[in-house]
């Protein structure tokens, strides 16, 4: 009779390492590749399977355990084995077998899938007991998943919120992952001159117009004198936190991190830099992750008064009126920031209204706010041409509701954002983008070109960070091998002005013209404690319910913190809640989320904070 112990083999640079499962018993049966415990680091998890039938005597750990390579498993009685070697041992009554024939184990990426806990992982083979016999081939160290070793080359291009989510996911998931960025610094444009920058020129707008309005209510802070480049350091701060925060976990991450522009040669290449330092890398994967950026208008004179987003967030000195050409979400939340700072703002908008596609009512208290504010809000009319004079720039409109030319300090073109997907050779390895510059992606993400993914605003609308991280996580688990799809059901938007607006799901003009029979819950936040509390009564909260099932359609909320606020919602619609699972939920009281759960009630009809006529309650009482 032959006894051997299976080991736990070399496990790279991991020690120490956690059973997470036992999953043989002794008298158990086993056939060479069966798994025996499952090990967790804190990269994989790892099936460690037998390199030799038997029937196992003995489990020599337990669940909870720690091991490192060499530790005992299990011991197992065993048919003869080729390239075996009998050995007595002085400890052992029988003598115990000693193989070196480890398999190759094939390495498959860790994964959570729900309610299956971590997935099985092959890994290395356990090793056998004792030592080597000379002639015996030697044992082969097995690393198991790390991000730096050898495997196949996921190359992600663009290191904004959907590329470095990819990579870092990839990495994660135990692929050896070459990040390229053409900026000196990681984060794309969200960290560097998007999302981050403007969001904090966003607080400081509202701190002035909160201490600002306090000034009614017996305290008043006097005007505020506004130190423009300590903003400015403050706001490169933040953003140097965060970006410096991505470098850091980049390389705690072992993902290689690239300097330059990167352009395809072929199916399998890309080349990074330029003419003075290029370097060619090969791939088996990539994720195409390189953005957007701002849409220029033709016939615009070459003029640095006349910005970019970009350009605006920089924020230039003696900038007493602004003209902002596009009333979209950056016009707006711009413009927000520079009345908050002391300009005179205009804004000129294309069509006949702010923030076209989002429901009226929504837009309503915004437009409502802004219009006493603002020296001019344009609708209908765009403009035609703008000439640069040394006291400013002459800017003329054309439409119906054209006003006369007017002077102003400087121009914010906002008038949306085009795609990068014309500047990366991509017809080089084969991959299609259309003449507006996007890559078109099925639900793995994946281009026309299996093996080559893209992601966030590259890829089309919503041109949003939190789609983008989304899309890259997605990306980076099916290029490791997982069953993957980006299957939201919807993509919260939120224009972060005064008040805010936040969106998320179908908006009632979608479910009119699809003929939906739906409900409105609304609420609006005059009758809020809390809203009141902020000295503020003009929000709203209004959610549709689909009439034959109670669920929810889509919502919009506009008022402070909508943006937080809107979250509850899309998990309602992603969980498929009803308007009394939303209404039965208890909302701490007094804030701003309970008016969510007002909504709802006013959809059912057991409002209590609001009169409701009993038609109404009846109505809804079915
Ligand atoms: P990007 O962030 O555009 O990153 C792409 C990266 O690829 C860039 O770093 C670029 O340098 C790099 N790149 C391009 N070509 C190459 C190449 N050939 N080689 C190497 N690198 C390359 N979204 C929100 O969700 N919330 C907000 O509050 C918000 N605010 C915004 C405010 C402003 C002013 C702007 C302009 C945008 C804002 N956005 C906001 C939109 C958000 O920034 C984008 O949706 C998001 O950054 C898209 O992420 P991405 O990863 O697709 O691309
Ligand atoms: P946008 O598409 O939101 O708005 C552009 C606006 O400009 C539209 O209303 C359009 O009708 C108008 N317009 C177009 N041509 C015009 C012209 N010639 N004259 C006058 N108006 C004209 O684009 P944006 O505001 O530039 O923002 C780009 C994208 O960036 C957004 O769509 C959004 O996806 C993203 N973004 C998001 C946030 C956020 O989530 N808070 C903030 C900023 C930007």
């Amino acid at each position: 009779m032959r006894r051997i112990d299976l080991l736990v083999p070399d496990l790279g640079d991991f020690k120490d390492v956690e059973v997470i499962d036992v999953l043989v018993k002794p008298g158990a049966r086993v056939a060479v590749d069966d798994a025996l415990i499952t090990l967790e680091t804190d990269k994989a998890t790892m099936d460690v399977p037998a390199t030799s039938a038997g029937v196992i005597e003995q489990v020599l750990l337990k669940k909870g355990d720690r091991v490192s390579k060499g530790s005992r498993i299990v011991s197992l009685r065993t048919d003869d084995v080729e390239g075996t070697t009998v050995v007595a041992s002085s400890e052992r009554e029988q003598p115990y077998v000693e193989t070196v024939t480890l398999d190759e184990p094939t390495i498959t990426p860790v994964t959570r899938q729900p309610g299956k806990g971590p997935a099985a992982k092959p890994a290395p083979a356990p090793q056998v007991a004792g030592k080597p016999p000379e002639k015996a081939p030697a044992a082969r160290a097995v690393p198991p998943v790390t991000t730096s070793g050898a495997g196949p080359r996921l190359v992600v291009i663009g290191a904004g919120p959907g590329g470095y989510t990819a990579a870092f996911r990839a990495a994660d998931l135990g692929l050896k992952v070459t990040l390229i960025e053409r900026s000196p610094t990681l984060g794309g444009v969200c960290l560097n001159v998007g999302c981050i920058p403007s969001k904090a020129l966003l607080h400081a707008a509202k701190v002035i117009e909160e201490a600002n309005s306090m000034k009614e209510h017996g305290i008043a802070f006097g005007t505020p004198k506004i130190d423009r480049e300590k903003l400015r350091a403050w706001k490169d701060r933040v953003v140097g936190r965060l970006t410096g925060g991505l470098a850091s976990l980049a390389k705690q991450r072992k993902v290689e991190v690239l300097t330059g522009a990167a352009r395809f040669v072929d199916a399998h290449h890309v080349t990074v830099g330029d003419d003075k330092a290029r370097r060619t890398l090969e791939f088996d994967q990539c994720i195409i992750a390189a953005g957007s950026e701002s849409t220029r208008l033709p016939g615009f004179p070459e003029d640095p008064r006349i910005m970019d987003s970009s350009g605006a967030l920089e924020l230039p000195d003696k900038v007493k009126r602004l003209l902002v050409v596009g009333g979209g979400i950056i016009g707006l939340e711009m413009a927000c920031v520079y009345e908050a700072l002391g300009a005179r703002v205009s804004v000129v908008e294309l069509t006949e209204a702010l923030l076209p596609g989002v429901d009226r009512d929504l837009v309503r208290p915004l437009e409502k706010r802004i219009q006493k504010r603002y020296e001019q809000i344009i609708l209908g009319a765009r403009v035609e041409g703008i000439e640069p004079l040394s006291n400013g720039l002459r800017v003329s409109f054309k439409g119906k509701n054209a006003p006369e030319p007017h002077l102003y300090d400087r121009v914010l073109v906002a008038v949306g954002r085009t795609p990068n997907g014309k500047t990366l050779k991509a017809e080089a390895a084969g991959v299609n983008v259309d003449e507006r510059g996007f890559i078109r992606v099925d639900k793995q993400q994946r281009t026309n070109v299996a093996h080559i993914f893209a992601i966030g605003d590259i890829v089309g609308p919503p041109m949003l960070a939190h789609k983008a991280s989304h899309e890259g996580k997605v990306a980076a688990e099916v290029a490791a091998g997982l069953k993957r799809g980006f299957d939201a059901r919807v993509i919260p938007s939120v224009a972060y002005t005064d008040p805010e607006v936040a969106w998320a799901g179908m908006t009632e003009a979608e479910a009119r013209q699809q003929g939906i029979d739906f409900g409105r819950g609304v609420f609006p936040w005059v009758a809020s404690g809390r809203s009141l509390s902020l000295d503020r009564d003009d929000g709203m909260t209004r959610i549709l319910f689909d009439n034959a099932t109670h669920r929810v359609l889509g919502a919009g909320i506009v008022g402070p913190n909508a943006g937080d606020l809107i979250s509850e919602v899309a998990l309602a619609i992603e969980m498929g809640c009803d308007a009394a699972d939303i209404g039965l939920t208890v909302h701490p009281h007094p804030t701003l989320s309970e008016t969510i759960a007002f909504a709802a009630e006013a959809y059912e009809g057991t409002l209590t904070d609001l009169y409701m006529p009993k038609t109404a309650r009846v109505a809804q009482e079915r």
